[in-house]
C-alpha cells in the first residue's frame, strides 16, 4: 500500500513537473531573437518622435503596444491598458552656439554642432543672449561647508560656464543636493546669469527643471578647453584644484552668442500595463512585475531614436508577454508587464506605478526591469547581489536555459538611474537588466540606431528574465 501510494506520488511530481516544463519551453522557445529585433526597429522608427514622454509620439508608441497587448489576449489591469499622468515637457525647436575667443593674436570662431560639441538641454528656457562667459568652476554655493563658486564673482548678464562634479566630501557632508544638475542650474539663475554652458556630454536631456528664459546649454570638454585655453588653463588643469576647494572662477577671453527656441507643453504620459492573472485565488493578488521604460529624449531638435535606450527593453517584455500568453502561462501569481512612461525625466512613471498599482495588484512580489539591453555579449544586473536568492535563482536560471554570456551585477540598491529604483524606495525587492561588455552606441543622441543593436544578447535577456519570472511567481 506504502509503495503504491509512493509510486503515485511520484509519478504525480514528474507529471506536475512535466507540465511545468513543457510550459516553461514553450516560452523560452517562444522569445526569438529575429521578432525582437524587429521591434527594436519598429519602436524606434521615426513615427514615435523619439517618444518624449508627454508628446504625440511618445502617446503613438504606448497606444501601439497596448493594442498588441490585446491582440495577445493579455489581460488590462483596470479599464484600459493606459496608467495615466498628466506631464510637463520642453519643446525645443532650435538651438545655436557660437563662441568668440580673444586670443592674443587674433580672435578664433567655434560655431556649435549639435551632439558634437554642444546640445541644448531638453529642459531650457527660451531665449537669446550675447555675452561675455564667465567660468564659474563647478557652480556651486554651500554655504555650510563654507564653499561658494560665485564668490566675488559677478555674472549678471553673463553667461557662466561650469563643469558637471563636486569636490570629494570631507567627514560629515553630505553634497548630493549639490551635486545634481537642478541645483546648479538654479543656483546659476539665482547668481543672475544670463544662460548657461554646461561642461557634460552634448547629448539629449530631458530630466531636469525648466527655468524660463534661460537659455542652457551642454558643451564638450573640447569646446570649454578652446575658451579656457585662452587664459592658459583647461578643464583637466582645474579639477584638482576645484577638489581642493580653491575658488579658480574668472572671466573668460571669450563671448558667446547663445540662442535656444523652447515652448513649454503639458502633456499625458502613459504606463501601459497588461497581466496574466495568477491561478491561486489567494497568490494572485501578488504580481511579479516584468518592466521596461517605454519613453526616450524626443525629437527636439534633433530625433533621438533610443534603439537600445529603451526600444531593447520594451520589444524584450512584449516578446516575453507574446510568449507566455501563447504558452497559456498561469501560475500561481499574476504575471505583470509594465511599460513605463517618463523615466527619462525622473523615474516618473514607475514612481506612480510603485505607488499606486492599479486596483488588482494588492502586493508586487519581485520587479524584474529591463534597460538598454541591445548592446554586447553579457549581462550585467543592478542589485542582482543584493538578495543572495535572487542571485542563486538568476545563475539556475542562466544555466538551466544554456546561456553561455555572463552575469554579472552589483549590490546597488539607490533610487536614480532605473526604473527598479522607486520600488526599492518602497521596501519592494527590484532589480534592473542591462546588456553588458558592448558598446551602447550613440548614448541620449541621433546615432542609437538599430544600426548598433544585437540581436542575440536580447533573446538570452528575454529567456532568462522570463525563466526567473515563472521562477519568482510559483508562489513558493
Ligand atoms: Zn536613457
Amino acid at each position: 500500500m506504502i509503495r503504491r501510494t509512493m509510486v503515485l506520488l511520484m509519478a504525480m511530481c514528474i507529471w506536475v513537473a512535466a507540465v511545468d516544463l513543457a510550459t516553461q519551453s514553450a516560452v523560452t522557445e517562444g522569445i526569438r531573437a529575429a521578432e525582437i529585433y524587429e521591434r527594436v526597429s519598429e519602436f524606434s522608427s521615426p513615427a514615435y518622435e523619439g517618444r518624449l514622454t508627454g508628446t504625440t509620439g511618445y502617446a503613438r508608441a504606448a497606444r501601439r503596444a497596448a493594442d498588441l497587448f490585446r491582440e495577445w489576449g493579455l489581460a488590462p489591469l483596470s479599464e484600459d491598458y493606459l496608467q495615466e499622468f498628466s506631464v510637463r515637457y520642453t519643446e525645443v525647436r532650435q538651438a545655436s552656439l557660437t563662441l568668440r575667443i580673444q586670443t592674443e593674436s587674433r580672435e578664433e570662431v567655434i560655431e556649435g554642432e549639435y551632439f558634437s560639441n554642444f546640445y541644448p538641454l531638453n529642459f531650457s528656457g527660451h531665449g537669446t543672449v550675447a555675452a561675455p562667459v564667465v567660468f564659474a568652476g563647478y557652480g556651486l554655493s554651500a554655504p555650510e561647508y563654507g564653499h561658494d563658486d560665485y564668490a566675488g564673482l559677478a555674472v549678471t548678464d553673463k553667461i557662466v560656464m561650469i563643469i558637471k562634479g563636486a569636490p570629494p566630501p570631507r567627514e560629515g557632508e553630505d553634497w548630493t543636493v549639490y551635486d545634481d544638475h537642478r541645483f546648479r542650474t538654479a543656483n546659476a539663475r539665482r547668481h543672475g546669469a544670463a544662460g548657461l554652458l554646461y561642461i557634460y556630454r552634448p547629448v539629449a536631456n530631458p530630466n531636469g527643471d525648466h527655468l524660463e528664459n534661460f537659455p542652457m546649454v551642454q558643451i564638450s570638454t573640447e569646446m570649454a578647453d578652446a575658451v579656457l585655453k585662452a587664459s592658459g588653463t583647461s578643464v583637466e588643469a582645474l579639477k584638482p584644484l576645484l577638489n581642493l576647494r580653491r575658488n579658480v572662477s574668472f572671466v573668460t577671453k571669450a563671448t558667446a552668442d547663445l540662442a535656444v527656441q523652447a515652448e513649454r507643453r503639458l502633456g499625458t504620459g502613459y504606463n501601459v500595463v497588461a497581466f496574466l492573472p495568477g491561478s491561486d485565488p489567494e497568490r494572485q493578488k501578488e504580481a511579479v512585475v516584468i518592466g521596461a521604460h517605454l519613453d526616450h529624449t524626443g525629437a527636439w531638435p534633433v530625433l533621438t531614436p533610443g534603439a537600445d535606450d529603451n526600444a531593447s527593453g520594451v520589444a524584450v517584455v512584449l516578446a516575453i508577454a507574446r510568449a507566455m500568453a501563447q504558452a497559456g502561462v498561469r501560475s500561481p501569481r499574476s504575471i505583470v508587464f509594465v511599460l513605463f512612461g517618463g523615466e527619462e525625466m525622473g523615474l516618473l512613471g514607475s514612481r506612480r506605478f510603485a505607488e499606486r498599482p492599479p486596483a488588482p495588484i494588492q502586493k508586487i512580489h519581485f520587479v524584474l526591469n529591463t534597460d538598454m539591453v541591445g548592446a554586447g555579449p553579457d549581462i550585467f544586473v543592478l542589485g542582482l547581489k543584493k538578495d543572495p536568492r535572487f542571485e542563486l535563482l538568476a545563475n539556475r536560471v542562466k544555466d538551466s536555459l544554456g546561456l553561455t554570456c555572463r552575469l554579472e551585477g552589483n549590490e546597488r540598491i539607490g533610487s536614480s538611474g532605473a526604473d527598479h529604483g522607486p520600488f526599492i524606495e518602497k521596501g519592494i525587492p527590484a532589480v534592473s537588466v542591462f546588456s553588458s561588455g558592448g558598446d551602447h552606441h550613440g548614448y541620449h543622441t541621433d546615432q542609437d540606431t538599430i544600426y548598433w543593436i544585437t540581436p542575440r544578447i536580447m533573446e538570452d535577456i528575454g529567456r532568462l528574465v522570463a525563466g526567473c519570472a515563472l521562477e519568482l511567481a510559483r508562489g513558493e
